[in-house]
């Protein structure tokens, strides 16, 4: 379960409160403040706050005086230029602060990004919950044969049911050590600190998160990937449909300039040349390696 009902019902209540303001809002952002969309089978991604909209990026690129939108197309084209020529500064005014709960594993990934700001929930203080990643049956993948860093198909029989028997039963196993260690019930009891050494990687954490929007763009770039391991995009795809309500023009250029484009090395601008003025390229009069040609025949399809 994602949240509790007592959760929810601080979520609905702070919901219910609101103050005038003339700071610029986005009502797209507005209808996902506070509320937890759920991700994996515990965990989920919430925005707690954020600053700015389209038009703050038009305000800053043009160092305007007022709210700056000359026209809401005028913006668009503005922001699509922006993002095509990696101006990228403008991007930065506006912000997001997450709450994510997330499997440790996860979160491992998810910290390579050092470009925000992070404050998790302290297990030194606080007692870890009973909550770990089980994978539905699907998601239960078997090591890929052509990508050493993927997953293939979905494990099958008595395999399938073997595996997901270990990893409930490994994670109930560990969590009941773990409570018994820490217990001051007839014992001293082991600090929380140490205790929880003994979780496995996907137990559930939790953080606030907090990040501008062009370092966002690049964590969604890089997670929302097909090459992104499946735990962590499922998160990178939530959020992306949180700023896509958030900053529709500028969620806009980044899927179609980032997500949906490619960038080509000097030697695929070549052979894409070539190819157009008729001229036959195999990977061998390419002079890209093996591994290369299949990603640019990816790319070009
Ligand atoms: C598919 C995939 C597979 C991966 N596999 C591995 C792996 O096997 N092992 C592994 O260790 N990591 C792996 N990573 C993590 C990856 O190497 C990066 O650490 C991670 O994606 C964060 O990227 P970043 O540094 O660009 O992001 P951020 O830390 O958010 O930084 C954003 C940008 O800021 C600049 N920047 C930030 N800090 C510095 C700095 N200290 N010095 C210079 N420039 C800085 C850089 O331009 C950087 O691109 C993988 C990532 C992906 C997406």
């Amino acid at each position: 379960m994602p949240l509790t009902p007592e959760h929810q019902a601080e979520i609905d209540e702070q919901r219910q409160q609101t103050t005038p303001t003339l700071r610029a809002t986005a009502p797209g952002m507005e209808k996902h403040l506070y509320t937890a969309q759920p991700v994996l089978d515990h965990g989920f991604v919430r925005v707690i706050d954020y600053m700015g909209d389209d038009a703050a990026i038009c305000q800053a690129a043009r160092v305007s005086y007022g709210r700056g939108t000359k026209s809401v197309q005028n913006d668009e084209g503005l922001i699509r230029y922006l993002m095509r020529h990696w101006h990228s500064t403008p991007f930065e005014m506006c912000e997001i602060k997450l709450h994510v709960k997330l499997p440790v594993f996860v979160a491992r990934q998810w910290i390579r990004h050092r470009t925000a700001n992070v404050n998790e929930y302290s297990a030194r203080y606080s007692i870890l919950d009973r909550e770990f990643y089980i994978p539905a049956p699907d998601d239960l993948a078997a090591q890929s044969v052509v990508n050493n860093q993927g997953r293939g198909e979905a494990l099958t029989g008595e395999e399938a049911e073997r595996v997901l028997r270990y990893l409930q039963q490994d994670a109930m196993r560990c969590y009941d050590h773990y409570e018994e260690m820490i217990s001051q019930e007839g014992q001293q009891g082991l600090a929380r600190e140490l205790a929880r050494m003994n979780l496995p990687a996907n137990v559930y954490t939790q953080w606030y998160w907090k990040v501008d929007l062009h370092n966002l763009f690049h964590f969604l770039r890089l997670r929302a990937d097909a090459h992104a391991q499946y735990e962590i995009r499922v998160y990178a795809e939530a959020i992306c449909a949180m700023v896509k309500d958030w900053v529709p023009a500028a969620y806009g250029a980044f899927e179609d300039y980032r997500l949906g484009g490619a960038t080509l090395s000097g030697r695929a601008l070549e052979c894409i040349r070539k190819m157009l003025a008729g001229e036959e390229v195999t990977q061998e009069t390419s002079g890209m390696s093996k591994g290369e040609w299949r990603e640019f025949q990816g790319v070009i399809g």
